[in-house]
C-alpha cells in the first residue's frame, strides 16, 4: 500500500480521501492555498504544505507547487480529487514522471476521454451507443457546417470537445443562428479550456442522465457498480443524485453496465471512472466519460457499501479490487443533495463566516463537508459546502429520510440553496420520478 499520499484538493473531497487514507494507514499530506489553512482537512492531516495565493491558478492548479510539496514530504502518491487536475493528463504525466504514483487512469487515458470527440468516437467504434452529431471537428467550411446540421436536425447542441463543468455548451433551435452559435462557442472554449474545437450533437428534448460508476484494476479485474440518475441540474450543473436510476427496466440496465465494463477492458482502463449517457425513450446515448472520482459517488457507495477512494488507492498501490462483479449488490436506494454557498433566488455565490453549524445524524444519514462552526467559506473557490446522503430501503423512505435531513441541518452566517432542496423533495412531479435534465429549470421558471 502508498505509505503517504499527498491530497491535492481542498474542501469536502479534501477530507473524504484524508478519511479514507487515515482507514487505510496511509499518511496524509495536505497542501492548501494561504486562506485554505484553516480547512478541516488541514488540520486533521499528519503534514500539511501551503502552495501558493489564494488564486487556483497559482495554487490547487500550480503543477510545479504541488510536485514539490510530494517531493519534501516525501510522500508516494498524488490524490488528484474532482476538479482543479484531476482530469489534466499533462499533471498526471508529470506527476509519474517525477516518480510518484498518480491516483487515477494513465494520462494516455485522461488524454483519450478528456477529448469529448475522441472519446465519443472510440465508445462508438466499440459498440457504445452515441447520441446523433457531427462525428467529429466541425470543417472550416459554412456549407459543410449547414449540411451537417440539417442532417441531424434541428434543435442542436454545439459542444466544445475541452468543455467541462458544464461550460461551453450552446443549444441552436434553427439554422439562422447555427454558425453565429459556433463562432461564440469557439471564442468560449479558446478562453475556457484552450482548445478551440467544437462538435454538434442533436439536442435530445427530455432526456435524463444517467451513468455507471466503473472500477478497474491493474490485473484485469473490471467491474461496475451499477447506476445513479443525475437529472435534476441548473446550467447543466448537477444538484441531487440518487442511486439506482429510479424505473429502469432491468435488462436494459444490465446491457448497459456490461458495454461499459467492456469498454473499460477494451481501452484498457484503469481506476475509478463514470460513463455517462443521455438516456430518452428507452435508448442510452454516450455523451462523456469521467476518468476520477465524481462528486456524487457516496449515493453509489451507500447502494453498494464499496468505498470507492479506498478502492482506487488499493489500485494505485497495485493491489486488486477488493470486491468481485459477484459480491456487488445494490441494496435500497440512495439520494444525494449536494449544498452550495448560494443564495437560493439568485443563486450567486454567498461566501462567509459560518457562525453556527449542527449535522444532522441517524441510521442511513451521511454528511460528506468540511463546514464546522467558525469556519470561513473564502470566496475563491466553488460554492459547494456539503454533501446530505440518504439512504435508505426504497426511494420513498430515502425522500423521506432526506426531507428530515433537510429540516434538521442549521447553517448559519451564510446563505445557502437548502431551502431549494426541501422544496425539491416535496415536489409532486420530483416524488413520482417524472423527471428529465429540463426538470429543474421549468419549475424554477414557474
Ligand atoms: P460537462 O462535461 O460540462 O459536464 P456533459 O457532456 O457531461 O458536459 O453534459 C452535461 C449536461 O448537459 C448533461 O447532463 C445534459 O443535461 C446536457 N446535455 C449534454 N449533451 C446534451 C444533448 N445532446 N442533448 C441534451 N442535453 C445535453
Amino acid at each position: 500500500m502508498l505509505d503517504k499520499v499527498v491530497i491535492a484538493n481542498r474542501g469536502e473531497i479534501a477530507l473524504r480521501i484524508l478519511r479514507a487514507c487515515k482507514e487505510l494507514g496511509i499518511k496524509t499530506v495536505a497542501v492548501h492555498s494561504q486562506v485554505d489553512r484553516d480547512l478541516m482537512h488541514v488540520r486533521l492531516a499528519d503534514e500539511s504544505v501551503c502552495i501558493g495565493p489564494n488564486p487556483s491558478q497559482k495554487s490547487y492548479l500550480n503543477i510545479p507547487a504541488i510536485i514539490s510539496a510530494a517531493e519534501v514530504t516525501d510522500a508516494a502518491g498524488i490524490h488528484p480529487g474532482y476538479g482543479f487536475l484531476a482530469e489534466n493528463a499533462d499533471f498526471a504525466e508529470q506527476v509519474e514522471q517525477s516518480g510518484f504514483v498518480f491516483i487515477g487512469p494513465t494520462p494516455d487515458i485522461i488524454r483519450l476521454m478528456g477529448d469529448k470527440i475522441s472519446a465519443i468516437k472510440t465508445m462508438k467504434k466499440i459498440g457504445i451507443p452515441v447520441v446523433p452529431g457531427s462525428n467529429g471537428v466541425l470543417p472550416k467550411d459554412k456549407q459543410k457546417i449547414l449540411k451537417i446540421a440539417r442532417d441531424i436536425g434541428y434543435p442542436i447542441i454545439i459542444k466544445a470537445a475541452g468543455g467541462g463543468g458544464g461550460r461551453g455548451m450552446h443549444v441552436v433551435k434553427n439554422e439562422a443562428t447555427l454558425l453565429n452559435s459556433i463562432a461564440l462557442t469557439k471564442a468560449e472554449a479558446k478562453s475556457a479550456f484552450d482548445n478551440d474545437a467544437v462538435y454538434l450533437e442533436k439536442y435530445l428534448e427530455n432526456p435524463r442522465h444517467i451513468e455507471i460508476q466503473v472500477l478497474a484494476d491493474n490485473h484485469g479485474n473490471v467491474i461496475h457498480l451499477g447506476d445513479r440518475d443525475c437529472s435534476v441540474q441548473r446550467r447543466h450543473q448537477k444538484i441531487i443524485e440518487e442511486a439506482p436510476a429510479p424505473g429502469i427496466p432491468a435488462d436494459l440496465r444490465r446491457n448497459i453496465a456490461k458495454s461499459c465494463v467492456d469498454a473499460c477492458l477494451k481501452v484498457g482502463y484503469r481506476g475509478a471512472g463514470t460513463f455517462e449517457f443521455l438516456f430518452e425513450e428507452g435508448q442510452f446515448y454516450f455523451i462523456e466519460m469521467n476518468t476520477r472520482i465524481q462528486v456524487e459517488h457516496p449515493v453509489t457507495e451507500m447502494v453498494t457499501g464499496v468505498d470507492i477512494i479506498k478502492e482506487q488507492l488499493r489500485i494505485a498501490s497495485g493491489e486488486t479490487l477488493s470486491i468481485t462483479q459477484k459480491s456487488v449488490k445494490i441494496t435500497g436506494h440512495a439520494i444525494e443533495c449536494r449544498v452550495n454557498a448560494e443564495d437560493p433566488a439568485s443563486f450567486l455565490p454567498y461566501p462567509g463566516k459560518v457562525t453556527y453549524f449542527h449535522a444532522p445524524g441517524g441510521p442511513g444519514v451521511r454528511i460528506d463537508s468540511h463546514l464546522y462552526s467558525g469556519y470561513s467559506i473564502p470566496p475563491f473557490y466553488d460554492s459547494l459546502i456539503g454533501k446530505l446522503i440518504a439512504h435508505s430501503d426504497t426511494r420513498e423512505s430515502a425522500l423521506a429520510k432526506m426531507r428530515q435531513v433537510l429540516d434538521e441541518i442549521v447553517i448559519e452566517g451564510i446563505r445557502t440553496n437548502v431551502p431549494l432542496h426541501r422544496d425539491i423533495m416535496r415536489d409532486g412531479q420530483f416524488i413520482d420520478g417524472e423527471i428529465c435534465i429540463h426538470y429543474l429549470e421549468r419549475k424554477l421558471q414557474n
